[in-house]
């Protein structure tokens, strides 16, 4: 490594050269020229660590055109080549886990373990990728008329744009821009402006990698910057993660204005505890599931669907274990849950127990009593447990986001069922259960995207794709594995005759088969 900035890899928030966030445009890091920024927080300390840059119109466009420019040269470099340069990424990000999950502890605050875990997930989609060769082979039908052949090939799309969430700082970028460049595109990553350091440390050893300059940039900023990015003319396609009213904005924007667009949006995730299930498995599950990266996982279990006489004691296992769980700074030893991203957002998850309690549902752990939720500046907020919750509460309907755990009893499957299909979100589900009948009717009934049969957060490994349904995908592919090739390519069909003089004759009739 040469020009590639280290983060400290444990101590938070301390200033380094990273403290001003630039683009990452051409190869280079490239200073914002529009005059606006934004704050980037430690968000367990709540103290303002750095700020990013916030690109206009003028420097998306600036992007766009590095990007448009390397286009040729790369989608012409030879599969062999793009394949020992993904192979090199490979290696590169595998040798720096460390410090990208140091980058995410200090601006995203989850602890150290939950942030390498991170980066190996999305470390897959880069595996997934050195692939290329056989993922790119297209048919080829021979002699389909005398004399006559038919392949097909995949074709990249030209420049492409990724625009991600908070909460997967580095893992949904990786998501994107395995496929997308290896299959030849070159790519621009819009990333949350809330932990952007990651996505330039990303471009930096991508570029160590031997990835020419222009195939991969960074373009920090807001609305202005992913608006600009939906409106290029020269921007083909669009993959987003983030909230559904923006992932809504961006499917009908960015296809309005002919582009190929993919976007997910967010989730209220179920878990459906059946009475014959293991109840402390289901326990740990359902904690692991709902409080890690403290509730900020768009597969984080949100509700615990409890089923008959299973309610009771499983919801008392459930409050037994949550005064285990250790809270405090992501880089300090032992951390099991960090703090949340903004302390506007912490004060908004918070609120929803207000309301639960308002409305009738039983408050079994409140967060608000954690020590450092009323001690520290950071954004912390310890775990919550809201019982007896129905479908009609604010809490239920909305996306919380955070460290807070609801509970819905139900007397019977039928109506288990029905509550998870009547809910507008459908990215991941889970059912608990001894009884395989039971989850294979569950697996065929749900209308989910993803779904875990005794496990709690079912992400689909790389070579599989990932996507909900319903408000929690807007598009008709779903990300990464073989659909995100399908996403970053197109097909091209080739009919083919070469010319035998022997046989050539003139002929007015339609084609046809010989
Ligand atoms: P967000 O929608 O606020 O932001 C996502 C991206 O959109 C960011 O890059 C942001 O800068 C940009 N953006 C924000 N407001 C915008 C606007 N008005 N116009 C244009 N662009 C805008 O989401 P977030 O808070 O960063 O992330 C959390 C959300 O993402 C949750 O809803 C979560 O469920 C969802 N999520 C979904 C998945 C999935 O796979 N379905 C994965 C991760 C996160």
């Amino acid at each position: 490594m040469t020009h590639v900035a280290e983060p400290p890899v444990t101590g938070g928030g301390q200033a380094t050269e990273l403290d001003h966030v630039n683009h990452w445009i051409n190869g280079s890091r490239v200073a914002g020229a529009s005059g606006r920024r934004g704050p980037v927080y430690n968000p367990a300390t709540g103290q303002v660590a750095r700020h990013v840059d916030f690109a206009s119109a003028e420097e998306v466009d600036g992007a766009a055109a590095a990007a448009k420019a390397a286009f040729s040269g790369w989608r012409a470099t030879s599969i062999s080549r793009r394949t020992e340069i993904m192979f090199r990424i490979r290696n590169l990000v595998d040798q720096h886990r460390e410090e990208i999950a140091a980058h995410l502890t200090r601006e995203h605050g989850k602890v150290r373990t939950d942030a390498l875990g991170e980066v190996a997930r999305g470390l897959e989609n880069i595996e997934f990728a050195t692939g290329i060769p056989q993922l790119l082979k297209g048919g080829f039908s021979e002699q389909v008329s005398t004399g006559v052949d038919v392949y097909q090939i995949r074709q990249p799309l030209g420049v492409v744009a990724g625009i991600t969430p908070f909460n997967f700082p580095a893992m949904v970028p990786m998501w994107m821009f395995a496929n997308a460049i290896a299959c030849g595109n070159t790519f621009i990553l819009k990333p949350s402006e809330k932990d952007p350091s990651a996505s330039v440390y990303l471009g930096e050893l991508l570029k160590e990698a031997g990835l020419p300059d222009g195939v991969f940039n960074v373009v920090h900023g807001d609305k202005v910057a992913v608006d600009a990015v939906l409106a290029h003319p020269d921007i083909a396609a669009v993959s987003f993660v983030g909230s559904t009213p923006i992932a809504r904005h961006i499917y009908q924007t960015g296809t309005a204005n002919g582009k190929r667009v993919q976007a997910l949006g967010g989730a209220k995730n179920h878990m459906v505890v059946l009475p014959d299930a293991d109840i402390e498995m289901a326990a740990d599950a359902a904690v692991s599931a709902a409080y890690g990266s403290a509730g900020e996982r768009c597969m984080a279990i949100s509700v615990v669907v409890a089923v008959g006489d299973v309610a009771d004691p499983l919801v008392a296992a459930i409050e037994a274990r949550l005064p285990k769980i250790k809270i405090g700074p992501g880089n300090e030893e032992g951390s099991e849950m960090g703090p949340l991203i903004t302390k506007e957002h912490r004060d908004k998850v918070a609120s929803y127990l207000e309301s639960g309690v308002s409305q009738g549902a039983t408050l079994r752990a409140d967060g608000r009593q954690h020590v450092l939720y009323s001690e520290s500046e950071g954004f912390f907020l310890g775990v919550s447990l809201l019982d007896n919750v129905t479908p009609e509460m604010e809490c239920y309907r909305n996306e919380i986001f955070g460290p807070v755990l609801e509970v819905v009893r139900t007397p019977d499957y039928p109506s288990a069922l029905e509550i998870v299909n009547a809910n507008e979100y459908g990215n991941g589900t889970a059912i608990f259960t001894r009884d395989g009948g039971a989850a294979r009717q569950f697996q065929f009934d749900v209308n989910v995207g993803m779904v875990g049969l005794n496990v709690p957060i079912p992400v689909p490994v790389a070579y599989y794709s990932f996507g909900g349904w319903k408000a929690s995908l807007f598009g008709d592919l779903h990300m990464y594995g073989p659909e995100g090739i399908q996403f970053y390519t197109r097909g091209k069909v080739v009919t083919a005759r070469w010319p035998d003089p022997g046989t050539s004759s003139v002929d007015l009739g339609f084609p046809r088969t010989r």
